[in-house]
């Protein structure tokens, strides 16, 4: 069954699959939760089972009717998707108020019109005052799904007028379920990506790509090394963000987060060594590399190290430039290095 494909939201599932059962599904959610766990597809599966035109089941689609495929390639025409586009950081209002004159209109086939903001974190105060009176009163049969990584970033606005539903990250069984599912055979590949995936399948998914292990490779053996020059290696890394190609905003961070993780690891291991503990699955080379990192930069210098990419990658969530984040990460690298 469809809703098979959402793994480890057992509470969100719960939440409103109890709510339509009971016959109180409210018509303006939040749905809200780190990126990579499965809102969108939890957001479609929903409304792919209120437009089925023949379900086996209560709020189950039977994946196989026309709507269900129109669904799957975001052709229906009940079901409106907002998002940001690609060139802008935040929902323009002209978008929006197409948005809410499409759905006051009748739903084309009659069942539910579905408004999906996957973007909700980046409403203004201009779209979401456009917004405000479409949430406040939907259309009859409308049920709005807005989608954001946290209550924080959502305006009161908004929030206020929405209930919440939190998704959580992903256990790493679940998340390596789900690289099995995309075909990923590799056992040990998985149990690495899932790791690193750090409760995101989205993420563990984006890393099965060999640029980004290659690029891994280049910075951490750079920075890591006797006298490096570093500018190079800044170039390389603000490099690998921009490759991140059309879907800018979003990937871009998912790829400064994930260097940021290599790093972590990194002198999370060169700590280790130092202090005599092994790490397992660590090659010769790269470990013989670490305990010289470490030797040079002292316990206090790796320490200073990890906090600073640690608080790179909260900058990196909060949209800082990431330009800056990569020169504040690798001038610390210079100068602990010396
Ligand atoms: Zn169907």
């Amino acid at each position: 069954m469809s809703w098979d494909r959402i793994r480890g939201q057992d509470a969100a599932r719960n939440t409103l699959l109890g709510a339509a059962a009971r016959g109180r599904l409210g018509q303006s959610y939040l749905l809200v939760g780190p990126e990579g766990v499965g809102k969108r597809l939890f957001a479609r599966e929903l409304a792919k089972a209120l437009l089925c035109e023949n379900p086996p089941n209560t709020m189950t689609a039977c994946d196989r009717c026309p709507a269900c495929t129109q669904v799957e390639v975001e052709s229906h025409p009940d079901l409106l998707f907002l998002r940001t586009p690609k060139d802008k950081q935040e929902l323009p209002i002209e978008d929006m108020r197409a948005f809410c004159g499409h759905l006051s209109r009748k739903a084309a086939r009659g069942r539910h019109k579905i408004g999906i903001v996957e973007d909700a974190d980046d409403f203004n105060a201009a779209s979401a005052n456009a917004f405000l009176k479409t949430l406040e009163e939907p259309p009859p049969d409308a049920l709005l799904l807005l989608i954001g990584t946290s209550t924080d970033r959502q305006l009161p606005t908004i929030l206020s007028r929405c209930q919440l539903v939190r998704f959580a990250p992903l256990a790493q069984a679940d998340v390596s379920a789900i690289l099995a599912a995309h075909g990923i055979d590799d056992a040990t590949k998985r149990d690495r990506l899932a790791r690193l995936g750090a409760g995101s399948a989205g993420r563990a998914l984006a890393l099965d790509d060999d640029s980004i292990w290659q690029v891994r490779q280049k910075l951490v053996e750079g920075l890591t090394g006797a006298r490096a020059s570093f500018q190079p290696l800044a170039e390389t890394w603000a490099k690998f963000h921009e490759d991140a190609g059309k879907d800018k905003g979003a990937a871009q961070r998912m790829r400064a987060s994930v260097v940021l993780q290599f790093l972590i690891e990194a002198v999370g291991h060169a700590l280790k060594l130092s202090l005599g503990a092994a790490v397992p699955g660590l090659g010769a080379a790269e470990a013989a590399r670490l305990r010289a990192f470490a030797e040079r930069v002292g316990t206090d210098g790796l320490m200073e190290l990890l906090d600073q990419c640690v608080e790179a990658d909260f900058h990196v969530e909060r949209r800082v430039q990431l330009i800056l984040i990569v020169e504040s990460v690798v001038e610390k690298f210079t100068r602990l290095s010396k």
